[in-house]
């Protein structure tokens, strides 16, 4: 099976019909946007024993290069319209493979209402597999919820725990299956679950947020660094999943250790206090745990964590401090 035989027969269907892309048979896609509308752009490459594990199943490479994306989109306060998928393909994939992949592609294509509008497929000799997607979303103009947005004193919204992905990342190293509740802390690792679907909750109610992908702390200093600004974390705060208390109590991971941890998708918020009960209000429709933890501080670039007592934890990056 060729390359053009293996987009027509897999990768076609993921198009979802749409006009602009002419069934993947043209060089490119002609996209068009609803007026007053901005596009958002966004890309992530999972790279195999890298961003996942060497084998790793289709539908689990597919879901999760697809998520991460969505998860970006989401924090924006975009809408998530297509995207382009480019893989690199280290062997002649197996036609079992491609069609695991594209299977799932297409559920969550339509889960979260979003096609395909094109791609490249390419061999990368010597390598291993590599999946980029560049995802697009619409915001109406000037509305795109931006990291550099926050002000001194916005309340620091989260919109669930954190912890469970790093959890199941070093259960899936160990091989540990050994608690049932373990199972949720893996599937939070390989499967995000993005928070798609509360575009216009950012857009009128927050004025920063990102996505938790490299760790609380790391993301929050984030929108710190982009606002010229501190952060205060209340660590007590932080409600972690009965599979991260288990496991804390088990010793096989411990509460910094999760609380630092990345891959949870879920979204940081910056808010201001006039808006902060109302947003709360609302998050509360989407069956979601949000959690107050902290604030936004004047001090530039410091990380204050205050413990419980019970969990004292050590920043250890530079500069940073904690009491
Ligand atoms: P070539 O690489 O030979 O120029 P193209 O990259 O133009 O071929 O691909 C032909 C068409 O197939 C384009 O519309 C492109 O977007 C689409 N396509 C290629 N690879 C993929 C893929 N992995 N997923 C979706 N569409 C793809
Ligand atoms: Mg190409």
């Amino acid at each position: 099976m060729n390359e053009f035989s293996v987009i027509e027969k897999y990768f076609k269907a993921l198009t979802m019909g749409h006009a602009g892309t002419a069934g993947l048979l043209d060089d490119a896609a002609v996209l068009s946007i609803t007026e007053g509308h901005e596009l958002v752009v966004t890309s992530d490459t999972l790279n195999e024993g890298v961003h996942f594990l060497d084998g790793e199943l289709p539908e689990n490479v597919a879901r999760k290069a697809l998520r991460v994306n969505l998860s970006d989109l989401a924090s924006m306060g975009a809408t998530p319209l297509c995207y382009q998928l480019n893989i690199a393909f280290p062997n002649k994939p197996e036609e079992e493979w491609l069609a695991d992949f594209s299977a799932a592609l297409l559920l969550d294509n339509k889960r979260y209402d979003i096609f395909c509008s094109g791609g490249d497929t390419t061999s990368i000799k010597g390598g291993k597999l590599s999946v980029s997607i560049t995802a697009m979303g619409v915001v109406p103009k000037g509305r795109a919820v931006r990291r550099t947005g926050a002000k001194v004193g916005d309340t620091i919204v989260i919109t669930g725990g954190v912890g469970d992905a790093a959890l199941g990342l070093k259960l899936l190293m160990a091989g540990d299956m050994s608690e049932p509740s373990y199972q949720a802390a893996i599937d939070r690792y390989l499967l995000p679950d993005p928070r798609v679907g509360m575009e216009a909750l950012l857009q009128e109610y927050v004025n920063a947020s990102a996505d938790i992908s490299d760790g609380l702390f790391a993301d929050c200093m984030h929108i710190a660094k982009a606002s010229s600004l501190g952060v205060e974390i209340d660590f007590g705060a932080l409600k972690f999943s009965k599979a991260v208390i288990e496991a804390v109590e088990n010793g096989a991971i411990s509460m910094e250790e999760a609380a630092r941890g990345g891959d949870d998708y879920e979204l940081i918020l910056a808010v201001s206090s006039d808006k902060l009960e109302v947003l709360l209000g609302e998050l509360g429709k989407y069956h979601l745990n949000p959690m107050v933890i902290g604030s936004f501080t004047e001090s530039t670039l410091k990380l204050y964590i205050n413990g419980t007592g019970s969990y004292r934890i050590d920043v250890i990056s530079q500069g940073w401090q904690h009491f």
